[in-house]
């Protein structure tokens, strides 16, 4: 007799294949975040080279007190929608703040960056519509998509001549459709030629959305994300983004140069069914985005050591992901082996992020390291010593 829970065998499998690590990935316990880069796990001080905290905010006195202040004077959730139950004052003007840091008319929030991608793709694209999305693109921009209803096509991964071809092909639909990218890859920290996509895009008159989660904070001059460091703010119809990594809380937003974003709240079903941001998130959002922009030096020091990472890991000999950036990805040959690499790496105090398929982009396993403008000078050479020492006497890739 089949069963409901006859699709579980595989994930079963998979946890037990996962357990026999030793420590299981998927079920490390910080049993006490200590600072932005340490935390006690298995009962010892270790290294956190697996977070997206890449300006080094959680735990900044000015974010932490606005909070506290915040659940003082408005307690500890808004228990209910915006549309339902009422706007905060807060979340009014984190809106207008977003929405003046990019200088864009209009900003929307979202309970989660998870929340931005499913709450703009739904409302902007329906049944009949097309989307094109990046073949690496985030299991939330395909959510987005599956939600909408829209015709989802992939185009190779941070390739505009692949979307010229996938946009030709559409012939008449092309002018309505919709093509998602990110600013900054999570995975392999590579990041896409930006005015190459605006180019195609405006050749067929298609809408260009940016998921900016990664790069906010710590790509453009001013920290706008992959579509400032590009010159391009103007030419992007949509960016979507997350407190999440940079701003070191949880919520997401959507902002536009379009006015139309404003009518999204009434058909947005991710922003109109679920609980509004906690005051007390809102409120660390906003101390960190004021510290996002009057502290570009954290932005600079991060480039500095990701540099100075990506640069020490290929002296080891390792395989690497293509570009420079604060997400630093070493190659390995075998889903096993960069088991046992993550695993020695945990032993020397370092916790990095292991994936293996189907998680990675390209089938590949690899390490992921990713950097803050926390760590210190000896933090990074320990991060490499480390990686050093896992991956001794074997060649990575
Ligand atoms: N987009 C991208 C590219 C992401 O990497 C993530 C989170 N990993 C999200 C969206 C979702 O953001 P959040 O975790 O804040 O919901």
């Amino acid at each position: 007799m089949n069963s409901l829970f006859d699709k579980f065998a595989e994930a079963a499998e998979k946890r037990d294949s996962l357990s026999q690590l030793g420590t299981n990935p998927t079920q490390v316990v910080m049993e006490r975040a200590i600072d932005a880069t340490t935390a006690q796990i298995n009962g010892k001080p270790t290294i956190l080279a697996g977070t997206n905290n890449y300006l080094g905010l959680t735990f900044e006195p000015e974010c932490i007190d606005a909070a506290k202040h915040a659940l003082t004077q408005s307690g500890t959730g808004t228990t209910g929608s915006r549309m339902a139950n009422g706007n905060y004052a807060d979340h009014v003007l984190l809106e207008q703040e977003i929405a003046e840091f990019y200088g864009y008319p209009q900003a929307m929030l979202f309970s989660t960056g998870y929340g931005a991608n499913l709450g703009t793709l739904a409302a902007l694209v329906g049944p009949g519509d097309v989307v094109m999305l990046d073949a690496d693109a985030h299991a939330s921009l395909y959510d987005g998509c599956k939600l909408s209803g829209a015709d989802i096509y992939r185009f190779k991964h941070s390739d505009p001549d692949s979307l010229d071809k996938r946009l030709r092909r559409l012939g008449d639909r092309a002018s309505s459709a919709l093509v998602a990218i990110e600013g900054l890859y999570s995975i392999l920290g590579d990041y896409p030629k930006l005015s190459e996509f605006c180019d195609v895009c405006e050749k067929y008159g298609a809408m260009l959305l940016v998921d900016e989660a990664h790069s906010l904070g710590t790509m453009g001059e001013h920290g706008r994300g992959l579509s400032e460091a590009e010159g391009v703010l103007n030419r992007v119809d949509f960016i979507v983004g997350t407190f999440s990594k940079s701003l070191g809380a949880t919520g997401g937003y959507c902002v536009s140069r379009h006015e139309e974003l404003s009518l999204f709240r009434y058909t947005s079903r991710p922003f109109i069914f679920t609980a509004s941001p906690c005051p007390s998130v809102v409120a660390s959002t906003r101390a960190a985005l004021k510290l996002l922009r009057e502290q570009p030096e954290r932005r600079e020091r991060l480039w500095t050591i990701a540099t100075r990472l990506y640069n020490g890991l290929s002296d080891l000999g390792l395989t690497l992901g293509p570009q420079i950036s604060p997400v630093v990805a070493v190659r390995c040959h075998s889903a096993e082996y960069a088991m046992s690499v993550w695993q020695r790496l945990l032993a020397e105090g370092v916790y990095t992020n292991l994936i293996v398929p189907p998680a990675s982009p390209d089938g590949s396993s690899l390490i992921r390291c990713s950097l803050s403008a926390a760590h210190t000078d000896e933090q990074v050479e320990q991060i490499i010593a480390a990686v050093g020492v896992a991956t001794a006497g074997q060649n990575a890739t």
